[in-house]
């Protein structure tokens, strides 16, 4: 399944940070990866350092790809 992910500006508010599911993404990229455990369904997932000019107060927390994307549908992006 391929899905596009549209890029996000520093000006957007709210949402979930997503964080690559294990078994979609079984290596890290690189060793600022860190395994996590996804809070709403506790899959492994990898977290990741944020890009320059975000910050986790923009977001309204991190969640695995599958449960970002459902908390994201349901509060309308
Ligand atoms: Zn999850």
């Amino acid at each position: 399944m391929n899905m596009r992910i549209e890029p996000r500006k520093t000006t957007d508010r709210g949402g979930y940070l997503m964080l690559p599911l294990k078994k979609n993404v079984p290596q890290p990229k690189d060793e600022t990866w860190a395994l996590v455990i996804c809070p709403k369904c506790g899959c492994e997932c990898w977290d990741r350092p944020l890009p320059e000019g975000f910050t986790e107060e923009m977001f309204s927390g991190k969640l695995c790809t599958m449960c970002a994307l459902k908390e994201n549908l349901r509060n309308g992006g």
